[in-house]
């Protein structure tokens, strides 16, 4: 069986339909553009054909892109000369686009050719666009819910198959910038009024406008192809260009600090390519795609953001245990979590009672809702009947009589041992017996809360993050006594909400507080070994993270760092290890510098809460050493003090698979994202390189940097996490 079919139709006009065997949307792979030649090949040799319209046999939508499994092994795919393979292999892709393209003209007078149109039932990504933009007029049916665009930058790519290229030459760099670097999506509407669509048609009518355009002798030579052709808003030398360039420049590296080489290398494939002809501009575009294809970091994010990621979110760690889709869910504390946990289980259809123990919290945490709704509706992404469906769904009480028939409970009531405990058992009490309680503490121990049910193994964590409705991950945790049937309802929840699911045993912190922790306590080290500040945070974004960690404790808030540095101090007694960062926190705390809320932390700020600089009192108490660090030994301070907190919750067990260590560190705190996570960036440095910085590391900073002996028996064996963890941890 072949992926795409042609039906050569008696009025001349030749339908090919691509239809992946086995999937329910359309993804290419290597055998596809071979049978796609074939058809095209046979089309434009056919005196009979007139023309040919491009199409899908899967209802609503086009193609959803590249098959990524794919694009993630092509390096390793590509035989002894790798850069040359892939570089050979994206020319012969290449090549068939140009074979649309051109489709038979003759290459001096641009003469004769056949119409070729992509007619697209609806959502058209990545190649499933790009082909179309090889095509002379692309067609999209009026399907609102389709989405349209080259997302491919979110997996650390850019379009390689000839889509920066044609979409730069079609639009004009200024027009398609958001397109490719920001990989937005539009509906078909958007897309036209954006120009990357040419006619969106009513979706019973979409072969038919094809079709009469096919057979109606339009004009199909490509502007680029023709003489003359100038870029839409001018080409780099161009006064005009000259400003998008530079303008463009300053935007990508503002926001991506350098961090993310697909960014660059686009942006130079569109630099590059604007000042040559267009077959030589399509070679340029390969070159920076195998540029960016080699970096070890394109196949890092394809694999953590993309496949580990889905498989994660199609249960790849569920137990085996039947359907546990939740109906009803009870949230307990309308505070700020509370109020979003209610948000985003109204969104997924979820009827909620929401419980405080005043009315006028639970109504508050409601209005949370309506607020969210009332935004929405005003950037045209909601409607009043939406608005008021959600609204309907979420029951705002104090009577935990309202709680029956749920079949589960949220609880995100103060982080007080002693009021989750009474509140457990006021909830048991009323509900059915096979209610799951899930609690959404971010630092008291499961299997401790869990004493207070009479049901242990229906007890779990649910650990969201702040703000709910905008944060992907969520941190499942096991106690000690948790049961399957709990860990499956937490997943079903967690794919109701549509969101990303973690799994991880019971310990201080759990798992991605414990590695968020370090990375902050770090930063402020070094402030008191008088680094400059502007260093410690520039320096992590330089890595990618999305705030350095002096910025992320002033939004956190200092206070909550002084409140659970002195929590663990009384846990850990004479082994806890941080009493130098206790020193800047608590004088902070006692300067009454808390952090953005008291609008004074390690920065001021203004009387609106924009930030200012850094506070001056920071360098009065903590002089600037003379001699300043190199940049590298900063980034690896901030580096290893979070990923060798993850390599120890994988040796303790907090960790069970490797994948969720790497995702969820992407996820939760935006480790940097390039990296593909924690252990995949270990897996690129090198194991043996990463134990021998840890060995300097100790020597000049502490014991923190101790190897792990888990790093140090693989690094022996110059081992990969990857390798070590096996097929399973590979794929789903
Ligand atoms: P919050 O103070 O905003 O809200 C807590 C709410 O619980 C309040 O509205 C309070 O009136 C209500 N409440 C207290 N006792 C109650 C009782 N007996 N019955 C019913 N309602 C009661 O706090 P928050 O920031 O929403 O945090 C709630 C929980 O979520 C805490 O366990 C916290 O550790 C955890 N958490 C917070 C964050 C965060 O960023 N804020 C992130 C993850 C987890």
């Amino acid at each position: 069986m072949t992926d795409f079919t042609m039906e050569k139709q008696a009025d001349g006009v030749a339908i090919i339909t691509w239809d992946t065997q086995g999937k329910s949307m359309n993804v290419m792979n290597q055998q596809g553009f071979h049978d796609l030649e074939a058809l095209i090949d046979d089309a434009l040799a056919d005196d009979a054909v007139k023309g040919v319209i491009l199409t899908s046999g899967k209802e609503g939508s086009f193609a959803g892109g590249m098959d990524l499994n794919i694009i993630a092994k092509m390096r390793d795919d590509a035989g002894d000369n790798p850069a040359k393979g892939l570089f050979d292999g994206v020319m012969g892709m290449h090549a068939i686009l140009r074979k649309i393209e051109r489709a038979g003209m003759d290459p001096k007078t641009n003469k004769g050719g056949k119409p070729i149109a992509a007619a697209l039932p609806g959502t058209a990504l990545g190649i499933g666009l790009e082909i179309p933009l090889a095509c002379h007029r692309i067609f999209a049916a009026d399907n609102p819910s389709a989405k349209i665009g080259l997302p491919e930058i979110m997996v650390g790519i850019f379009p390689g198959a000839g889509g920066t290229t044609r979409l730069v030459r079609k639009l004009g760099a200024m027009a398609a910038s958001p397109l490719l670097l920001e990989g937005k999506l539009n509906d078909p509407k958007k897309a036209k009024a954006a120009g990357v669509v040419d006619e969106v048609v009513p979706a019973d009518q979409l072969i038919e406008k094809a079709r009469e355009w096919v057979l109606s002798n339009p004009e199909i030579v490509k502007p680029w192809d023709d003489k003359g052709y100038k870029m839409p808003g001018g080409a780099p030398y161009h006064p005009a260009g000259f400003m998008t360039f530079v303008g463009a420049s300053a935007m990508v590296n503002g926001k991506t600090q350098g961090a993310f080489p697909a960014a660059k290398a686009l942006l130079s494939a569109v630099y590059e390519g604007a000042l040559v002809p267009f077959d030589t501009a399509l070679k340029i575009e390969a070159r920076w795609f195998v540029n960016v294809l080699m970096n070890p970091s394109s196949s890092a994010m394809i694999r953590s953001l993309f496949i580990n990621k889905e498989a994660l979110e199609k249960g790849a760690n569920r137990p085996d245990i039947p359907d546990q889709k939740v109906k009803k869910v009870g949230v307990i504390g309308a505070g700020m979590m509370g109020a979003g946990i209610a948000l985003v289980s109204a969104m997924a259809g979820i009827q909620v009672v929401l419980i405080d123990q005043k009315q006028e919290a639970a109504d508050k945490g409601k209005s949370y809702t309506a607020d969210f709704m009332d935004q929405g509706i005003k950037r045209g992404k909601a409607t009043p009947e939406k608005k008021a469906a959600t609204l309907d769904l979420i029951t705002a009480t104090t009577d935990y009589a309202a709680l029956k028939g749920c079949d589960l409970i949220i609880e995100a009531v103060f982080e007080d041992p002693k009021v989750k405990a009474e509140v457990t058992r006021n909830v048991l009490k009323v509900v059915d017996k096979d209610c799951i309680f899930a609690t959404n503490t971010s630092t008291l121990p499961i299997t401790d809360l869990a004493q207070a049910s009479d049901r242990p193994e229906d007890f779990i964590g649910i650990h969201f993050f702040s703000p709910v409705e905008k944060m992907m991950l969520v941190e499942i945790i096991k106690g000690r006594q948790t049961g399957p049937r709990a860990v499956a309802k937490a997943l079903d929840y967690v794919r109701q909400i549509r969101k990303t699911p973690i799994v991880v045993n019971d310990a201080r912190f759990f798992y991605c507080n414990r590695c968020i922790i370090p990375y902050i306590n770090e930063g402020i080290r070094m402030v008191a070994e008088g680094v400059a500040p502007a260093l410690i945070d520039n320096a992590a974004r330089q890595l990618g993270f999305p705030v350095g960690p002096l910025q992320l404790v002033d939004e956190t808030s200092i206070d909550l760092g002084a409140k659970i540095a002195r929590a663990t101090r009384a846990a850990m007694g004479d082994d806890y290890p941080d009493a130098a960062v206790d020193e800047v926190i608590f004088w902070m705390e006692g300067e009454g510098r808390l952090g953005r809320k008291s609008n004074a932390g390690f920065y001021d700020y203004d009387d609106k809460g924009k930030r200012q600089g850094y506070w001056p009192g920071l360098a009065e108490k903590y002089p600037r050493a003379k001699a300043q660090p190199d940049l590298y030994e900063v980034q690896h301070r901030l580096m290893f003090a979070q990923v060798l907190e993850a390599v120890r919750a994988l040796e303790e067990g907090v960790l069970e698979d490797i994948r969720e260590g790497d995702v969820g560190a992407i996820l939760a705190w935006g480790f940097a994202p390039w990296s593909g996570g924690p252990f995949t960036w270990l897996d690129i440095i090198g194991t043996p390189y990463a134990a021998e910085r840890c060995d300097q590391l100790t020597q000049k900073f502490g014991p923190r940097f101790t190897t792990p002996k888990l790093l140090r028996e693989m690094a022996d064996k110059t081992q990969g996490f990857y390798d070590h963890f096996g097929q399973k941890s590979l794929a789903a």
